[in-house]
């Protein structure tokens, strides 16, 4: 896939940094977001369902069971966005965990989300513990995470609750160490296998350790 040219500018506007880099993404890695927006979903009589890991078709009217269009859905999913500083909170034990790792790495947030929800992101990131650089992109991750690391063979860890990130990234940086978490746990049978070089952990304290390891630091 092509790179997305705001993530490039927002790239280029970041001070050059040769130390290793550690790129996190923001929903269900270092904020909630599953749990949250299920209560977002429940304040409207709506529901989300388990059955699959995606949202349309999995979110229903409560009383009909019927399921809510894409549309529908993707209007939801801009609202919970809009108010997120009123519904998500940090993933247990992220902001700690990640401001150890900052001591000795660059770490950038990379969040998939229209560019137009970045500076509502970007204060409920600071209000929350997390005032590291953060890219917007409405494209694949990998190419942003190649244009990040730069010219410099430092080493880089990847952090993502989505399979197709996590591969987009092994595509793109052959040698990036990558690293499934996801806060709600429950979504991962739904999951498709992962490659064999992912790194799956269940928390922030399992996490922290191994990719500290993983950057040298
Ligand atoms: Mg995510």
């Amino acid at each position: 896939m092509s790179e997305d040219p705001e993530t490039a500018r927002q790239i280029a506007e970041l001070a050059r940094d040769s130390r290793p880099l550690l790129v996190l993404d923001v929903d269900e890695v270092l904020l909630e977001f599953m749990v949250p927006f299920m209560r977002f979903l429940d304040a409207q009589g709506l529901a989300f369902l388990a059955r699959s890991f995606k949202l349309t078709g999995n979110v229903v009217d409560q009383k009909t069971q019927k399921p809510l269009e894409q549309a529908a859905v993707s209007a939801l999913l801009e609202g919970f966005f809009h108010a997120q500083r009123e519904w998500q909170s940090a993933a247990p034990g992220a902001a700690d965990a990640v401001a150890g790792l900052a001591a000795g790495a660059e770490v950038v947030l990379l969040t998939a989300m229209p560019h137009r929800h970045r500076d509502i992101r970007r204060q409920h990131l600071d209000a929350l513990g997390f005032p590291y650089p953060l890219l917007t992109t409405e494209r694949a991750k990998g190419p942003a995470l190649r244009l990040l690391r730069g010219e410099a063979s430092r080493p880089v860890a990847f952090v993502d609750d989505i399979a197709h990130n996590l591969v987009s990234v092994r595509d793109a940086v052959a040698d990036a160490h990558l690293f499934n978490l996801m806060s709600y746990r429950e979504m991962r049978a739904f999951l498709p296998p992962l490659p064999d070089d992912i790194v799956i952990e269940d928390d922030w304290a399992q996490a922290a350790p191994k990719i500290a390891t993983a950057l040298g630091i």
